[in-house]
């Protein structure tokens, strides 16, 4: 589904240029869950904003569904955005002064859905993650993990194949983060691809898959150990 291949991002600031990734090689199939670990600084967003499709690689190559990203139009890569990818933040970039249920129809006024639409497919997934109590609530009435479900909600209408979530339970409790995993978890046991950023090694631990970045590079790629023994030992 993704394949990347010495993909590089060099970050030019007036004269000083940082290179943010240096020739990372990566290949994510459809339905896989992907913990991304490593340091502040080590590229850990630049490579979710460019395999989102938010932002261009300096070299290399990124294959998406066949598609060469590189190819592509400002426009289509837009609509590939808004089609195929979910996006879930630590800050949860939700619009303040507007309902939960506003906010979770915005992506489908991009996608052009017709507003009876819009309104059906909101309703449904804020009840889907246990918000259906909530549709009317502003931002800055909900808690935080109840802030990150409305992002989830969110990010989850145009149906994508691809959900982003860079730090999701960076600002939550641990409870509040634990109920956010469960989604991605549900998530993912329907088909949803997951690539999701922590710093935290109890939330990596429950993807299937661990890859680890330092200094723009991958250092390390591995099946989670948890994950590989209840196959190797399903008892
Ligand atoms: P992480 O998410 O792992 O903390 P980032 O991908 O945000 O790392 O940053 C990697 C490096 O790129 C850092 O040194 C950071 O300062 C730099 N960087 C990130 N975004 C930009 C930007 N928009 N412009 C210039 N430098 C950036
Ligand atoms: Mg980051």
């Amino acid at each position: 589904m993704i394949e990347i291949k010495n993909l590089s991002k060099i970050y030019k600031t007036g004269n000083i240029s940082v290179t943010a990734l240096k020739n990372v090689t990566l290949k994510i199939e459809k339905g896989e869950f992907v913990g991304i670990m490593g340091p502040s600084g080590s590229g850990k967003s630049t490579f979710m904003n460019i395999i989102g499709c938010l932002d261009r690689p300096t070299s290399g190559l990124y294959v998406l569904d066949d598609k060469t990203i590189e190819n592509m139009s400002d426009n289509e890569l837009a609509e590939v955005r808004n089609n195929k990818i979910g996006f879930v933040f630590q800050s949860f970039n939700l619009l303040p002064r507007t309902s939960a249920l506003k906010n979770v129809e915005l992506p489908m006024v991009y996608a052009k859905v017709s507003a009876k639409e819009r309104r059906s497919r909101a309703l449904e997934a804020l009840d889907w993650v246990g918000l259906g109590d909530r549709t009317h609530h502003n931002p800055n009435e909900l808690s935080g993990g109840q802030k990150q479900r409305v992002a989830i909600a969110r990010s989850l209408v145009n149906q994508p194949a691809i959900i982003l979530a860079d730090e999701p339970t960076g600002n939550l409790d641990t409870k509040s983060g634990e109920e956010v995993m469960e989604i991605f978890k549900k998530l993912n046991k329907d088909g949803v691809t997951i690539i999701l950023v922590t710093h935290e090694r109890d939330i990596a631990e429950q993807s299937k898959r661990i890859v680890t970045f330092r200094d723009g590079e991958i250092i390390s790629d591995e099946l989670n150990d948890r994950e590989a023994k209840l196959k190797s030992d399903p008892a």
